[in-house]
């Protein structure tokens, strides 16, 4: 493994700008010329920077380009950020918009999709752009103008609905606004009575920890309940600077849960996923979901068969602490919404009995009691008094 200094790569850059998230912005990789300049380059990621010019952005933070491995074409972090001609290729039945959202899109920045809770798309920009991004209609840019007005909306249509009680902020990345956008966008939801809690999905502590300030963290705190989902993929991209972003802000009170999206020769082997949620739980950050790879354009060669996150789960559960053990989820084409799988361990439903096997295949009788009346008496009267 190879992991170039950042010094010799960006030797223009004093400590203290390599520290701060506005100048990784400012210097930011955008182009396969920069790029080109900065590392050798296969000829299959040059024909794919050029071939997908016109279909996606190319944008890569200094510091997530130090994590790259120079030598070696099948690095996650280089998979992830640099498209080989593989990306250009949409395939029949491949989907633009992969999880049926727009139809789910009331207003520009809401998609609702489920009974009590909504994305809230806040912008859609990103400080590093995943190459297998699902949303990329959207933060390709120019698809819709996720600004003030669209804010205002999005703030308009929560308020009016009063089934939602749990808002997700996504884009994008949220955490690429400045503080006091963030501030007043989060002051705006938690001002409205029904939403009892707030999601921010990011991307900042794996391509941007600098961005997480000791100010970022107090703010965020501020607006508790709030849960940060973030998004590793690899354990090599839990350096010492991304488990610090990810410490400091459970140390102010912030929750931090992952999604790690499955993807074929970058992250779809047991040890490997067993080794990033290990490391994920030791900077106190909780393993959420597995993701199996979205039909969306371009993604064909990142996709693994859906034995193979069945498998990898299979290779967890009971063999590592349950924390550790992701929900797999397949996110259904056409906007189904998210649907979980896991090894099948019933092995036979007799009348009054169910046989498992246990994770080491051995089995195992569960005996059914007499008794199926599940209504719980006290509820009504809890019910009641909640009310009051
Ligand atoms: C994933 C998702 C959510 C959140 O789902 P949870 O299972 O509650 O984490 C909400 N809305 C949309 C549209 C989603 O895709």
């Amino acid at each position: 493994m190879q992991v170039q200094d950042w010094r010799s790569l960006f030797p223009e850059a004093s400590e203290q700008q390599w520290g701060d998230w506005r100048w990784q912005m400012r210097h930011s990789i955008r182009s396969l010329e920069q790029l080109a300049r900065l590392m050798p380059l296969t000829d299959d990621e040059r024909r794919g920077c050029e071939e997908t010019r016109e279909m996606f952005r190319l944008g890569i933070s200094p510091y997530y380009l130090s994590l790259v491995d120079r030598q070696h074409p099948f690095c996650p972090v280089r998979m992830q950020a640099i498209p080989t001609r593989a990306e250009a290729r949409i395939r029949p039945g491949e989907l633009r918009d992969p999880l049926g959202e727009d139809p789910h899109r009331p207003v520009p920045a809401i998609v609702h999709k489920y009974p009590d809770r909504v994305l809230f798309l806040a912008l859609d920009s990103c400080s590093t752009y995943c190459r297998h991004c699902t949303r990329r209609r959207i933060t390709k840019g120019g698809e819709a103008v996720l600004g003030r007005e669209a804010w205002a909306e999005g703030i308009e249509y929560v308020r009016a609905h009063r089934e939602v009680r749990d808002v997700l902020i996504s884009g994008g990345d949220p955490l690429l606004l400045v503080d006091e956008r963030l501030d007043a966008l989060l002051g705006e939801l938690r001002a409205i009575p029904h939403v009892e809690m707030i999601r921010i999905g990011t991307r900042v502590t794996v391509t941007l920890p600098m961005r997480v300030t000791e100010a970022l963290a107090a703010l965020l705190r501020r607006h508790a309940p709030l849960f940060v989902v973030t998004h590793f993929n690899h354990s090599k991209e839990l350096t010492p600077e991304a488990r610090e972003a990810c410490e400091r802000l459970v140390d102010h009170g912030v929750p931090v849960e992952n999604q790690t999206v499955l993807m074929r020769r970058v992250n779809s082997d047991a040890r490997i996923i067993r080794e990033l949620n290990h490391a994920l739980l030791r900077a106190r950050v909780r393993p959420y979901y597995l993701h199996q790879m979205d039909v969306a354009e371009g993604l064909e060669h990142l996709r693994t068969p859906i034995a193979a996150g069945v498998a990898i789960l299979e290779q967890l559960r009971g063999h590592t602490t349950g924390l550790a053990v992701p929900h797999l989820a397949v996110d259904l084409p056409g906007g189904g919404g998210k649907v979980t799988l896991q090894p099948e361990y019933v092995v036979e439903r007799r009348g009054h009995e169910t046989v498992f096997r246990n994770y080491r295949g051995e089995p195992y009788v569960y005996p059914e009691p007499e008794e199926t009346d599940c209504s719980c008496p006290y509820d009504s009267v809890w019910v009641g008094r909640a009310r009051g």
